[in-house]
Order: C-alpha cells, then structure tokens, then sequence
C-alpha cells in the first residue's frame, strides 16, 4: 500500500497565478473525474488515463479522499503547484488530442513539457522521449555530429539554445551539453548572453552563473585551440603545398580563408568555427592539389577539436561524461 498523502495535503503554498480566478482548459472531459489545476488553468480529465502512466498519481489516487475537500463539478480538485500551464497542456494534449502525432515528431517546447513532468511524476516513456529528442540533434558521437551539422543553421522559433543548456544542465542531459554549449557560442557572443539572449515571446534568458562561466572559459579555451590547430592557415606549411600550381594566387586564397573563418562577417567579431564551416565552400580559390591539402589538415584540426569539445566546457573526455539517469 502506498504512502502517498490525500490529495488535499498535496497543496503547496499557493502562487499568485494559482489564486487568479482558474479558467478551463479546452482538455475538459465530461467523464473526467478529477480536477487538475496548474497555475491559474484548470483540466477535467480521468484518474486512470493519469494513474496509467504515472505510478506517482495512482499511489495519490490509493489513498482515499477525506470529506469536505474542495472540488469541481463533484470532482477533487488537485493543484499542481510549481508545474506549468503550458506544460500539462503539451502533456494532456499527447495523452488525449494526438499520441500519433507525437510520435512523428517533437517539438521542442513539448520536449520540456514531457522532461520536466516526466520526470516529477515518474513517467518514463515521456522523460526518455524529451531525452532522446534533444539526443538526436545534440549527439555524443562525431558522425552523428556531422550529418546535424548543418540543422543548427536552420532557425527554430520554438527554440533558445540557453534555454536549452539550461535544461541540459537541470536535468543532467550532460552527453549533450558539448555540443549545446558550442552551438551557443556558434550563434550568439558573449556580449548577448551575458546581457541575455530573446526568446521568442519577447523575454530574455540570462543564464545561470555556472553556465555563463563554462561558456566563456569555453570560449577563450576553443579560441586557443583554434590558433593553435588552424596556425597552418597563418603560414605556407599546408598551402601553399608542394605540388602547387599558382603559389602566390594560393597563398592569397588561403589569408583570405582564414579571415572569413576567424572573423564572422557577420558580427565582426573572433568566431569559433573550431568544429563548422566546410572546407569545399572556400576551396574555389585554390588550385586542386592545395584544395586536396587543405580539406586534409582542416579534417585533422575538426577531429581534435570533437575530441577535446567537452573539456573546453570543464566536463571529462566524451568517454567519460554520462547522463544522470
Ligand atoms: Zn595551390
């Protein structure tokens, strides 16, 4: 038997949101036999759809009920303090409105919705589904890496990339932080993340003092390593190469390279291009045997960089570094 409390003594400090006056979600079942209210939004829905996924409420739903507690339409009522609207709206909506649908795809707001209710109310299949979401476009693994590579480019407007390592922190998704934390720094400088990234609903994400620190030791270590690895664009130890068939017209190409992908044309401003930028797009200028040289030591340089991504952030090698389960 379970030691759950009764549902009234489930109710926590009430938020000003809570004490609004509560408005009716359109997921309102008329069978629901149970009122659930997350801030000021209220859902009618079934004690066995919820008790069916989440061993967290049907041990709730074991202890039986004192008198008098509040309730709607006949129905207990159930806050749901801390959890967000939005959230059991995403959660509900799967349940009820469109399970096919989630399976085809997941939008990134849902992915949170599921991770964070998914992991409060013990309902695995929904905090694995978030999880293997943001796996799938952040991996752990260089080939994986390679065929995303360019999806990073694409602008998500369901999405904030700090808000995504947070989360990635929250929930210990720590496979996926390096490539979280690089594409941040890939899409925004550090003067916007410190003064805060927008989100699409006008508000702005400033991220926690732990964050902000691996982002900008991260940036100043891939900034090193860049020089570093990349110091073959600075001279004619590659380019030029030995076969060369227009070394002065090469070596221009190749001081030319190194700007455009050291400087992001866009900002103005150092860019870590550390683990991007294909090296086809700017070979044009080279003659074919400098083209042939150059991808070489740029695929080597990308391979060290993938190696080495994690430690720029302070986490362990890739071998290492494992998700809190
Ligand atoms: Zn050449």
């Amino acid at each position: 038997m379970s030691d759950a409390p009764p549902l009234a003594k489930r109710k926590r400090n009430s938020t000003a949101n809570e004490t609004a006056t509560p408005i009716r979600s359109h997921i309102w079942k008329p069978f629901g036999d149970i009122v659930l209210q997350a801030e000021s939004t209220q859902f009618r829905v079934s004690r066995d759809v919820l008790a069916n996924q989440s061993p967290v409420f049907a041990d709730m739903f074991d202890v039986p009920q004192p008198p008098n507690e509040p309730q709607i339409d006949g129905c207990p009522l159930v806050i749901l303090s801390e959890d967000r609207a939005k959230d059991w709206e995403f959660l509900l909506g799967i349940l009820y409105d469109n399970p096919f649908e989630f399976k085809k795809s997941l939008g990134f707001d849902m992915a949170v919705a599921l991770l964070r209710l998914g992991r409060k109310y013990g309902i695995p299949t929904a905090e694995a589904s978030a999880i293997r979401r943001i796996h799938s476009e952040f991996p752990a693994a260089f080939e994986a890496w390679n065929r995303n590579e360019l999806l990073l480019e694409v602008e998500d407007v369901d999405r904030n990339l700090i808000d995504i390592l947070t989360l990635a922190y929250e929930f210990g998704i720590n496979t996926s932080i390096p490539t979280i934390a690089y594409a941040c720094l890939r899409d925004k400088s550090l003067e916007q993340i410190f003064t805060g990234v927008m989100r699409t609903d006008g508000s702005r994400v400033l991220p926690p003092q732990k964050i902000l620190q691996a982002l900008t030791i991260g940036f100043e270590r891939i900034m090193r390593f860049q020089h570093e690895a990349y110091m073959w664009m600075e001279n004619d130890t590659v380019i030029p190469c030995t076969l060369c068939r227009q070394r002065e017209k090469c070596a221009e190409a190749r001081v030319e390279l190194h700007r455009v992908v050291a400087w992001n044309d866009l900002t103005n401003a150092p860019d870590c291009f550390a683990l991007c930028f294909d090296f086809e797009d700017f070979s044009g200028d080279f003659c074919k045997p400098c083209a042939i040289a150059g991808k070489a030591a740029h695929a080597v340089s990308r391979t060290k960089a993938w190696q080495t991504l994690p430690t720029f952030f302070g986490l362990p090698g890739w071998k290492e570094l494992e998700d809190v389960q």
